[in-house]
């Protein structure tokens, strides 16, 4: 691995201002320094301490340096690894077209466009998209509401796209099974809060809604919802004011539903149109890049290059939540 910045302690040490401005800057200093994503994410997960990706035990150990790149060992299960694996860029075949990728991906190009302006097949393009995208999952942590809190249910059409069938006969036998919806619970807030979670079922459930607001709302905030049951139903443990409101009603002037219901729209019309829909299972990767395009990258592609390079390095396991994701069987 290439140095990048001479003084690590110092780069981490960034106040938020710089480092904002250090992650706008990054493609073209990644550039002038002939590095590439891999070099970035052995910098980047130098900011927090080694864990093992098989046991996940910190009880970590150096263990000698390998054509320069660092070498651990778990002392807890024996497991040898390297500062990048695990991560996005893990066992990556062609890692210096990866900052073109991105670049492409942040235009907002299809994977067929990526793939042919990157000199990649199609389904590297399709997994590399995915890799990149199993990293954002964690930022879900980060979404918090605050005042008054709209939340709802979208209902997306369940798609096995992508999906190949070995027999006319096993493609009928799937076509009767399949769900034909599955719900995915929105909630935003006036200050642009907004967070989706594919439920994957056909309703959203009291436990589901639960779940999702769990940390993320305190009992101080006003929750609007609709007047489906579980949603009419949330525990007032969750939340001391609750304020249920009809399809197209408000509620003394401040109260609806209308802000989560336009944000539902507009993003079940980003999945349609611009994907011309995507597998169910892949669909929580595809709302967290949603999520991140409004929260962290409203820059111009140069600047959002290298803010979804730090996404994508922020993530220590995200190659193994790739994995995990691509071998979901479906649903029959
Ligand atoms: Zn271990």
């Amino acid at each position: 691995m290439k140095t990048l910045v001479d003084n690590i302690d110092k780069h981490l040490a960034m106040s938020k201002e710089d480092s904002k401005a250090f992650f706008d800057n990054l493609y073209d200093f990644l550039l002038e320094n002939e590095a590439d994503a891999v070099d970035y994410q052995g910098l980047k997960i130098q900011s927090t301490p080694p864990l093992c990706p098989n046991c996940h035990s910190n009880n970590i150990v150096k263990n000698g340096k390998q054509k320069g790149i660092q070498n651990y060992r778990c002392k807890h299960c024996g497991r040898q690894f390297r500062v990048t694996t695990g991560t996005f860029v893990y066992r990556l075949q062609k890692p210096q077209l990866m900052l073109e990728y991105i670049r492409c991906m942040v235009a907002g190009k299809s994977l067929r466009a990526c793939a042919r302006e990157v000199g990649i097949s199609l389904p590297t393009s399709f997994t590399w998209r995915h890799k990149i995208l199993a990293a954002l999952k964690n930022f879900d942590k980060n979404v918090n509401f605050f005042g008054i809190v709209e939340i709802d249910e979208l209902l997306m059409d369940y798609s096995e796209k992508g999906r190949k069938y070995s027999s006319v006969k096993e493609m009928k036998q799937a076509m009767r099974k399949k769900p034909k919806k599955v719900a995915v619970i929105v909630a935003t807030d006036r200050s642009g809060n907004i967070l989706f979670r594919n439920t994957e079922s056909k309703r959203a459930k009291r436990e589901d809604i639960d779940k999702f607001l769990k940390g993320r709302i305190t009992e101080d905030e006003v929750l609007c919802t609709g007047t489906k049951y579980a949603f009419r139903h949330i525990r007032k443990s969750k939340v001391k004011h609750k304020e249920i409101v009809g399809a197209k009603k408000k509620k003394r002037g401040i109260y609806s539903t209308a802000i989560v219901k336009a944000k539902s729209e507009e993003f079940a019309r980003w999945i349609y149109s611009k994907f011309r829909g995507v597998a169910t299972k892949y669909l929580q990767n595809y709302i967290m890049w949603y999520v991140a395009i409004g929260k962290y990258l409203s820059g111009g592609v140069i600047s959002n290059i290298g803010r979804m390079l730090n996404l994508a390095s922020s993530d220590r396991f995200a190659w193994y939540e790739y994995f995990r994701v691509s071998k979901i069987s479906y649903i029959v």
